[in-house]
């Protein structure tokens, strides 16, 4: 319960809202939730706390803009989509993060910015000139040209290393679901929101399942990915649902609402943070049964 308390603390806040957030039902933007997001945003930075925004919506927007009725499997159609609907709703940020008086920067990732160290460095000098020039930042995936082999494929995860990346406090993940529950809610009528994770543990693993809804590509099971990045990195996250009022300022209030994960440790530097989650497995080590036992007892692969 000490990590809600310590919450109100939090001076630099990634937030990530996910399509079904920002969607209706019937694939329409939600404009309503999106400037209550904004304004929620704004009203973080005038507390004087730094924000940024990492928002999911570029397909499901371009699926809009281009009058289809769902969202295409093919790669490219997706690509295609992300192009147009990524341009709408920067501009869709960009107007109402300016009605409040503020100026919202656009930064689109992909894995490699992560696998390379110099384009880590790169990325995360650039959003902490950023957030000195005093921008906010919304960040996506650049989804118009990242293929799968440099995709990182959901916001979770790319949300968590962003926290990672810039030593955020706090991450935010406001989703359609307002937290993990002891079992599935929709088909367990005894399950009940767990309101602090301090371990995750296989259990936790499996609570968390697979799947997404049909607009988003994450679930609970990203959403687990992107805790064990973040606490690892000395970032507390929290689950929420978007569509709750207030949720960031109830969350920052200390309030028990969504599921908390308190961090592991205290940040990690930019290059172990780089270590454990950017870089880029080339290959595999193979070894025979013998290192096995050695392994097991203690010995180590490296030379002395
Ligand atoms: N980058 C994708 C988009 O903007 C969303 C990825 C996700 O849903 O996590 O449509």
């Amino acid at each position: 319960m000490d990590t809600r308390r310590h919450i109100k603390n939090a001076g630099r806040i990634v937030v990530k809202v996910g399509t079904s957030t920002l969607l209706y039902d019937n694939g329409q933007l939600n404009l309503y939730r999106i400037e209550q997001l904004v304004r929620e945003l704004a009203d973080l930075y005038n507390q004087d706390r730094e924000v940024i925004l990492v928002s999911s919506g570029a397909i499901g927007a371009g699926v809009v803009r281009m009058g289809l009725k769902k969202r295409p499997t093919g790669v490219r159609e997706k690509q295609a989509l992300a192009a147009v609907g990524q341009g709408m709703l920067m501009h869709i940020y960009d107007k109402l993060f300016a009605e409040y008086g503020q100026t919202a920067g656009q930064v689109l990732l992909t894995r490699d910015n992560y696998m390379q160290h110099r384009q880590y460095n790169n990325s995360r000098n650039t959003l902490l000139t950023m957030l000195k020039m005093g921008v906010i930042p919304v960040i996506n995936e650049n989804d118009a040209v990242a293929v799968d082999e440099v995709k990182i494929g959901d916001n979770d995860n790319l949300s968590a290393m962003v926290a990672a990346l810039v030593d955020a406090d706090l991450l935010i993940i406001l989703s359609d679901i307002d937290g993990v529950y002891t079992g599935n809610p929709q088909t367990d009528k005894n399950a009940t929101l767990i309101s602090e994770i301090d371990e995750i543990t296989p259990q936790i693993e499996k609570l968390a399942g697979g799947a997404g809804t049909a607009m988003g590509t994450g679930g609970m099971a990203t959403k687990i990915e992107a805790a064990k990045i973040a606490t690892a990195s000395g970032v507390t996250m929290c689950i929420a649902a978007g569509a709750e009022k207030n949720i960031l300022r109830r969350i920052i209030d200390g309030e028990a609402v969504g599921t908390i994960f308190p961090p592991k440790e205290a940040h990690l530097k930019a290059r172990k943070s780089w270590l454990a989650f950017g870089k880029r497995i080339n290959g595999d080590i193979v070894v025979d049964a013998g290192c096995v036992k050695a392994l097991k007892a203690g010995s180590s692969l490296l030379a002395a």
